[in-house]
């Protein structure tokens, strides 16, 4: 099946950076989220990262303008049931996950494929809840996602060959990489990422390193780009201690517990870049540590 339309729900950083790839790829894109602040901000989030590929040379002005008119952000998630392809990109809640798809899939077209963005929670169960488990499958992007290559795609216990072909399809028209990972808690970057970053906020935690010393550690120790506390402030404390907790849940190993002090972090509203505050305090000219 041919993929014209998508539609992305949630336009927060991983919602608006998907939002912007499909539209340059030529994708139609119904964009949603549940609040109008967020449509405003993701899509001059969009319009600002396109205008600095066109600053450097790597999109015409006349093809931004194109991939701009592409996106409709709607508050109205059941427009949505109109697309062929929903890629569902809301807070890394299970609840709030379930919820958008009971709403969404009375109003879906019958060959209509739907994914999570997910970071970590079961597609297994999420496609359960839905009448077309085998039209359901995982589509996960990394961030910043106009930047990162790779996208795991993830296939539930019932999803079938076509499904995953066309989501795969879809991945080599964004000209990016695809790799496969089973369905287990997390699926392999965060299964791997996730447990380095809550070690390094457990070194921080323990008094072995400041924030400084740590991030420096790992950048030039092990030429890391970033290191894991700057990188963690990156992706969002919230979304980090939510994968915690499903790798710790669903793999039932102490090896997974997560450190209290991202729980603390958290529980102050510290969520990282995106609250301004997290393992470093971003309100200045420059970041700071917290801590
Ligand atoms: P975010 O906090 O930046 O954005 C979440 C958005 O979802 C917000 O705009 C919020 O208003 C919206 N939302 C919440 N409930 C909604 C609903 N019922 N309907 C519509 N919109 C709703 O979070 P994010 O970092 O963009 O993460 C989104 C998803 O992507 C999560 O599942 C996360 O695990 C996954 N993910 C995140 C990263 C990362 O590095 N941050 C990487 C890959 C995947």
């Amino acid at each position: 099946m041919e993929i014209q339309k998508v539609g992305i729900v949630g336009a927060g950083q991983m919602g608006n950076g998907i939002a912007h790839v499909m539209a340059s790829a030529g994708y139609e894109v119904l964009l949603n989220d549940i609040s109008q602040d967020m449509l405003d901000k993701g899509l001059a989030t969009i319009r600002g990262n396109m205008e600095r590929q066109v600053g450097r040379g790597k999109m015409a002005a006349s093809d931004m303008d194109a991939a701009m008119a592409r996106i409709s952000p709607t508050l109205t998630l059941t427009e949505l049931g109109k697309t062929d392809l929903v890629i569902e990109s809301a807070t890394e809640r299970e609840a709030v996950k379930q919820a958008i798809f009971e709403d969404l899939v009375p109003h879906l077209l019958p060959h209509t494929i739907l994914t999570s963005n997910t970071s970590s929670i079961s597609i297994t169960r999420l496609a359960s809840r839905t009448d077309r488990p085998e039209k359901f499958m995982g589509f996960h992007f990394m961030n910043p996602v106009p930047i990162m290559q790779l996208v795991e795609l993830i296939r539930g216990i019932a999803t079938d060959q076509p499904t995953y072909h066309s989501c795969l399809k879809v991945v080599e028209n964004l000209g990016k990489t695809a790799a496969s990972s089973e369905d287990f808690p997390a699926f392999i970057v965060n299964r791997i990422l996730m447990p380095m970053i809550n070690e390094a906020v457990y070194t921080l935690y323990e008094g072995v390193g400041s924030v400084t010393s740590i991030d420096t550690s790992m950048k030039l120790g092990t030429n890391h780009p970033m290191g894991p506390l700057e990188l963690a402030d990156f992706i969002g404390l919230d979304t980090c201690l939510a994968i915690m907790n499903v790798l710790h849940d669903g793999l039932a190993d102490t090896k997974y517990r997560p450190c209290p002090l991202l729980t603390k972090y958290v529980e102050a509203g510290w969520l990282g870049r995106k609250s301004e505050r997290g393992f470093y305090d971003y309100r200045g000219e420059h970041p700071v540590p917290t801590r």
